[in-house]
């Protein structure tokens, strides 16, 4: 998505670690101009799916996750991170590993609201080794609901998460892949996409 490259280029901060900043418009201040090209991006790209939620994790996922929304017509499930494991023995949950935090979430979405017979596109901002995504599909999974696709918006190509996802034959959707960025020079370099 050339509108989204160009922003990331102009307002992107690379740092240490594998990190890419982009907090002046898509994760701490937002723009919601751009957040609507996002929403109807992802429509696009997962026309014929009969989805019936869109299942996000908080705090980054869920602004994206809630106008991406708009464009499906339907509810937004937000999996929350929790001290408590487990709040009335009705939740799915799982532990992810922050990437950007360096710690370990339990992370657990109600069982009222994803349910079998679900067709659900998960969201979020990131992926990177594609923990927090695979602990969203787990819980999917485990309420006999099925995975339409995954859709991100930055997904960083040189770590392995977008990788072993297709591998498992998940229909994965980034609209820009960072190929390669530089700490020192803040060089980004995207894949190219059809
Ligand atoms: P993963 O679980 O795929 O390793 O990491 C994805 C999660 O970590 C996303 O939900 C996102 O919030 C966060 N994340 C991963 N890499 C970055 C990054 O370079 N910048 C920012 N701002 N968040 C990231």
């Amino acid at each position: 998505m050339k509108l989204l490259e160009d922003r990331i280029r102009k307002d992107g901060v690379v740092k240490e670690g594998d990190v890419l900043k982009v907090d002046s418009f898509l994760n701490h201040q937002i723009d919601i101009g751009l957040y609507e090209e996002i929403g109807k991006e992802f429509r696009k790209l997962f026309p014929d799916e009969d989805i019936t939620k869109i299942l996000t994790i908080e705090a980054s996922g869920i602004g994206i996750a809630c106008i991406t929304a708009r464009y499906f017509n339907v509810p937004v499930v937000f999996a929350k991170k929790t001290a408590t494991v487990n709040i009335d023995g009705e939740v799915y949950s799982t532990r992810i590993d922050s990437f950007t935090h360096k710690r370990t979430y339990d992370v657990i979405v109600s069982k009222r609201f994803i349910n079998e017979g679900d067709n659900i596109l998960i969201i979020d901002d990131f992926l990177a080794n594609g923990c927090a995504v695979s602990g969203l599909i787990e819980m999917v999974q485990s309420a006999g609901a099925k995975v339409a696709g995954v859709g991100i918006v930055i997904e960083k190509g040189q770590q392995s998460g977008g990788r072993l996802l297709r591998e498992r034959g998940i229909h994965v959707e980034s609209l820009a892949i960072i190929e390669s960025m530089d700490a020192g020079t803040g060089e980004i370099i995207f894949r190219e996409q059809q």
